[in-house]
């Protein structure tokens, strides 16, 4: 079966995320809340912090659960 993905964009950048995957560690939302809020639907709230912000936390996600691409720039 192939894996669940969610996709979460603020023009700049699509977080995906795998809940699959997810270990529920509590890193993303412990380290930037305000993006990351499991008590919210979505839960993931790109308009609470700037790119590069959110980019170093999805980094740190442990599980692979969260990851993110750049946007193609419209020409
Ligand atoms: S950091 Fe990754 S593994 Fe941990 S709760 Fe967030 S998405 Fe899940």
């Amino acid at each position: 079966m192939p894996i669940k993905t969610h996709h979460y964009s603020n023009g700049e950048i699509t977080i995906t995320w795998k809940p699959e995957l997810c270990i529920h560690s509590g890193i993303c939302f412990k380290g930037l809340a305000p993006v990351f809020d499991p008590r919210r639907t979505p839960w993931i709230d790109m308009g609470q912090s700037d790119t590069k912000t959110i980019m170093g936390q999805v980094k740190k996600c442990p599980s692979g659960a969260l990851s993110y691409a750049i946007n193609e720039k419209d020409k």
